[in-house]
């Protein structure tokens, strides 16, 4: 039975509740997204991405073929390959090597496992958890020993990996030293460890593996690892097996060196592992006669599992394709703010993260992931640092479209696709928004009722979209822009009927309720004049580039007037600095980038010549975690973890030392206002436009613009 939403939610608060996971994701994670920074100092991530992104599609489109070669070339080297086309069928091919292993060990009178139990030794493989080996595995009477220290803790503490490379970034070393019974310090931890698998790597029988890569052109699989733990169980045991999904066949060493430029980088900031290991078949030798012998120091038997698992059936998709070019670096998980809030038992089900959400509706169904999948707030931080860029937030989004939906988030979008319900029940809450602890503030005096249909004396028409959270809840950055328009001397216009661009309900996964509502606005604002300026850089993105995605109708001419507020406003500056006064320069202000403005549309610098522009100095601010949390119904879905990540950018505004904090995406900026007046925080937190202004000079007004 799928997990329910109450249940979920208790999970999540635990998780919000919990100060040692709290602190061990957060120092964890910080850490690791500071050391990939560094190391992609040395090598241009860009480039990098750009060369591994290509490959790894090229790889994709002859995948049968390569997968053909891969199993030639290994079986010329005395491997054997099995193609498993489901986890059940792939757990019975392996459960039947070792079974057979154990027979030959056995009757070959090796005293290892004779006695006792047969040891199958691991090396952490996140295709193994997939297919849940190990409890298969022990239930046909073997014992299986996890050789990765974190995968230890993890199978010890009878939990799953929390993370595709780090299995056990949710546990403490105290968490560590209680499972294995030594003292709480990572020396007494690992020294355990050592010498308690020390035993288990020589008793063993089989060892499994995963691949980083299986390289079709010479039959070989890399394995990529730091330590040392995998050429202990790869070389050791009389069996190897190797097991990994088609997706990780590529066909050249070109390839596999192009995948470890981008991998430890990515992954862990290493330039390189301590361990790469590249295993063409069994152990052999030709030093006796120059005769061909099998299994000399290292094993006698290689297998290969090749998974499909529903991987064929994202190959045949074209939305989820690119999904399987993923490298499992880890890197999304690493800058995924929720992740860090709730970590990865919540986010995501065996494969966890950004990447965990897209890949486990194919391989376990979508009843365990429609819940995580809510817990994304579509910030594009995954896709930014994804080596290989797949567009995660799309497909988590595609995902979402199928899931279940809170009761809340259907009542929210049932009203928001009706104009005028929303329109009388906005105005009734209005003078009561301020009274409730938590909920953003509805003014009373929404935009539209400021806005005449028609002002300015100016000869060049300006149409404004205010957007409906501006229109609603802050009217100033509306109020700002009219201001700065009026003042260059256009002629402004309000369409009276325009509302919502849609993209509340598509950020929920109601692509038609979006449609409609894009295909609403468009009818609204397809007569209007000049350009259409919106102060939501958010709106902006989903008008011009999101809403076809969901069926809405494009209107090329339409979007082609669209203009968002930080390029205009900048235009304008750039060429009549005499629009800002001389005297009010110096205030410090720290700048947040909305997720949409930085990521989709690229405005990185331009904000902030903007505000430099009209006279203020921009401050940074450190990365904590990379989105505010508003993220749409996310934070109506999701309080606690919302105000979680504006917590953190609360924080990281503190350490600016400025009190103003300005943004040009509006939900940003009511969250964060909403979280430092529940704390007392005295801080002013202003659209880019509302501080542009204010340095207007009046006098330099109503110019027809060039
Ligand atoms: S989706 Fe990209 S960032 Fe995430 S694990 Fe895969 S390759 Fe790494």
């Amino acid at each position: 039975m799928p997990e329910s939403r109450r249940h979920f939610g208790r999970r999540v608060d635990k998780a919000l509740d919990d100060p040692d996971l709290q602190r061990a994701l957060t120092s964890g994670l910080t850490g690791i997204r500071g050391r990939r920074d560094l190391a992609f100092e040395s090598f241009d991530f860009g480039k990098g991405q750009a060369e591994l992104k290509k490959r790894r599609l090229a790889n994709l489109d002859r995948l049968p073929e390569l997968i053909e070669q891969f199993t030639e070339r290994l079986e010329a080297a005395g491997g054997v390959v099995h193609y498993a086309k489901d986890a059940a069928e792939a757990r019975d091919i392996i459960g039947q090597i070792c079974w057979n292993a154990d027979t030959a060990n056995r009757s070959s009178g090796a005293p290892r496992g004779s006695a006792r139990r047969m040891v199958v030794t691991k090396v952490k493989s996140m295709a193994s958890e997939e297919l849940e080996l190990n409890p298969y595995l022990e239930a046909l009477g073997m014992e299986v020993v996890e050789t990765d220290l974190g995968e230890r803790m993890v199978q010890l503490t009878h939990t799953r990996p929390s993370h595709l490379i780090a299995p056990a970034i949710h546990l403490t070393k105290e968490d560590a030293a209680a499972v294995f019974g030594t003292d709480a310090t990572i020396e007494a931890i690992q020294r355990h460890a050592r010498e308690s698998l020390r035993q288990k790597f020589i008793e063993a029988t089989v060892g499994i593996s995963g691949a980083n890569m299986a390289i079709a052109e010479t039959g070989t699989i890399v394995l990529v690892t730091n330590e040392g733990n995998a050429d202990l169980t790869t070389t050791l045991p009389p069996v190897h097996i190797a097991v990994f999904g088609i997706d990780k066949v590529v066909a050249s060493l070109d390839d596999a060196v192009a995948v470890l430029r981008m991998l430890p980088r990515s992954g862990t900031g290493q330039v390189m592992t301590s361990y790469v290991n590249w295993i063409t078949g069994p152990s052999r030798s030709a030093d006796i006669e120059q005769s061909l012998t099998i299994g000399v120091h290292g094993p006698r038997e290689m297998h290969c599992v090749i998974l499909d698992n529903g991987r064929e059936e994202m190959r045949a998709d074209p939305i989820f394709r690119d999904a399987l070019t993923c490298i499992r670096c880890g890197a999304c998980s690493n800058a995924c703010p929720p992740f860090m809030a709730v970590g990865g038992h919540q986010f995501g089900y065996i494969y966890n993260g950004p990447i965990g959400l897209v890949l486990t509706p194919f391989h376990h169904g979508i009843d365990k992931a429609d819940l995580p999948n809510t817990l994304c707030t579509q910030c594009n931080a995954c896709q930014e640092v994804c080596p290989v860029d797949i567009p995660l937030p799309r497909q988590i989004l595609e995902h979402r479209r199928s899931g279940r939906k809170s009761l809340r988030k259907k009542a929210l979008l049932g009203v928001w696709k009706h104009p005028d319900l929303a329109d009388g029940l906005l105005r009734a809450a209005a003078p009561f928004s301020g009274l409730v602890p938590g909920a953003p503030r509805i003014a009373r005096v929404p935009f539209r009722d400021l806005a005449g249909s028609e002002q300015g004396r100016g000869d060049q028409p300006l149409t404004i979209f205010a957007s409906c959270m501006v229109d609603r809840m802050l009217p100033a950055a509306a109020v700002a822009l009219r201001q700065i328009a009026d003042t260059a001397g256009y002629r402004l216009e309000f369409p009276k009927g325009q509302w919502c661009c849609g993209l509340i309900a598509a950020n929920a996964g109601d692509f038609p309720g979006g449609a409609d509502l894009h295909n609403q606005l468009a009818e609204t604002l397809r007569n209007s004049k000049g350009p259409i300026v919106t102060p939501s850089a958010s709106c902006f993105g989903a008008f011009t580039i999101d809403a076809p995605d969901w069926g809405a109708a494009v209107d090329e001419t339409l979007r082609s007037r669209f203009r968002d507020s930080t390029r205009f406003a900048l235009e304008l500056l750039d060429g009549r600095p005499e629009l800002i006064r001389a005297d009010g320069k110096g205030l410090k202000i720290a700048y947040h980038d909305s997720c949409q403005s930085l990521r989709q549309l690229g405005l990185k610098a331009e904000p902030r010549r903007l505000l430099e522009l009209a006279g203020y100095e921009v401050v940074e601010i450190p990365d904590i975690a990379n989105c505010c949390g508003f993220g749409g119904t996310f934070s109506l879905d999701w309080p606690r973890v919302a105000d979680r990540l504006a917590r953190w950018k609360l924080d990281a505004i503190a350490k600016t030392g400025c009190t103003v904090v300005a943004s040009d995406n509006p939900g940003c900026l009511i969250h964060i206002a909403k979280a430092a007046r529940d704390r007392h925080i005295n801080l002013r937190v202003a659209h880019v436009l509302e501080l542009v202004a204010e340095h207007l000079d009046t006098r330099a007004g109503r110019v027809t613009p060039c």
